[in-house]
């Protein structure tokens, strides 16, 4: 079947192209902005072995996905999706989808030295790791278990000598790391990896997110800017997330995120599945559509096609264009359930 005639669209004309897959809500971090420790303590009640999705499970909702539903793209993520055991197995069943174009994955870092070999054998393309300091004063306050700086760039040279594409994420906070743009900027500008900025975001209610602690994307292209003069470019495909500029005279490329102060909901094209098999069309969702159920009764794939074809087409979610101070009141779900 060609992709035209398999796209679904949502109430606003939006086609389903991107699925990200939670595979776990466990981490080995506690960052501030999103598992902080007061909260994801020793006794929070994170998902049991049975609630999880299997392997199995995820690839036959994937193979409905890419098959009959549009999707084109696959990210791994978490939680911190490592922390799922034989992760490397997920991969490489979910490489093997038939017209699948991509696959990639965002994690913290610190157990790619361990795994990126396995990662690229089994056909992981790409990787977005997160860092948000290169100060180890600052970062192990921010990923709040004293994880070194080093810690993460050994995972980033481990997943760039395997032959995986790296991209560094970093989470910008007023107060927090606002003075780690600069030298982030040039330390991978050097190391050749493509920094993408990414605006602090009021997912869940845990980390009593305030609009005043956004900084927002003017102000970190205005900071580089001053020192490393910036030029917008093209996206590369309609429904980039990230603005890209490149540093004038050159080809070396950053991107901002900027979900707070210039939304891009028209172009969104996202599903998200947690790790325990809900559904969700929006980063900011209140609630997920549970797919587990249907997954373990007898439904047929066409009858689970249907299913998520309603799902998407009832899609009405803009929260970030919508955002509101009285919006931050709404439950809405943990980024390390939903997977960012
Ligand atoms: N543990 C992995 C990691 O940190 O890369 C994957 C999951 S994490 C939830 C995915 C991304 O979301 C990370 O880049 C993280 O920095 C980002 N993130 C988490 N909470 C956030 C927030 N409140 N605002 C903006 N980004 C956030
Ligand atoms: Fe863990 Fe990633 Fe959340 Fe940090 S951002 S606590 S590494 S899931
Ligand atoms: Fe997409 Fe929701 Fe983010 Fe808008 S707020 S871009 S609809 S995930």
């Amino acid at each position: 079947m060609k992709q035209k005639e398999q796209t679904i669209f949502d109430h606003f004309n939006r086609p389903l192209r991107d699925l990200r897959i939670s595979v776990t809500d466990k981490c080995n971090f506690r960052c501030s902005y999103c598992m902080p420790a007061e909260i994801f303590g020793p006794d929070y009640p994170f998902l049991k072995r049975e609630e999880l999705l299997s392997f199995e499970e995820i690839v036959r909702l994937t193979e409905i996905f890419v098959h009959s539903l549009g999707v084109q793209k696959i990210r791994i993520t978490g939680g911190e999706p490592l922390m799922r055991r034989n992760l490397q197995d997920l991969i490489r069943m979910i490489n093997e989808i038939d017209g699948l174009d991509d696959i990639a994955m965002t994690t913290n870092g610190s157990l790619l030295p361990k795994y990126a070999e396995e990662l690229k054998e089994a056909g992981l393309k790409r990787v977005s790791i997160s860092l948000d300091s290169l100060s180890d004063e600052i970062f192990g306050k921010i990923n709040g278990r004293g994880v070194t700086v080093q810690t993460v760039l050994d995972g980033i040279d481990a997943a760039a000598r395997a032959g995986i594409k790296v991209k560094i994420n970093m989470v910008v906070k007023r107060g927090m790391n606002e003075n780690e743009i600069i030298p982030m900027a040039k330390f991978f500008r050097e190391k050749g990896h493509i920094l993408r900025f990414i605006e602090y975001m009021d997912v869940g209610n845990t980390n009593q997110w305030k609009l005043d602690e956004v900084y927002p994307k003017k102000q970190i292209i205005e900071d580089i800017n001053a020192v490393m003069p910036l030029e917008p470019i093209d996206p590369n495909y309609t429904g980039e997330v990230a603005s890209r500029y490149r540093y004038v005279g050159s080809n070396d490329e950053i991107g901002v995120i900027s979900s707070v102060s210039d939304a891009f909901c028209s172009s969104c094209n996202r599903a998200r599945l947690s790790a325990s098999g809900m559904l969700y069309t929006c980063l900011f969702s209140s609630k997920g559509h549970d797919i587990r159920e249907p997954l373990r009764s007898d439904l047929s794939d066409d009858e689970l096609t249907t299913l998520l074809q309603n799902v998407w087409s009832g899609r009405k979610d803009r929260y970030s264009e919508e955002r509101s101070v009285a919006s931050k009141h709404r439950k809405k779900i943990e980024m390390s359930h939903i997977g960012g």
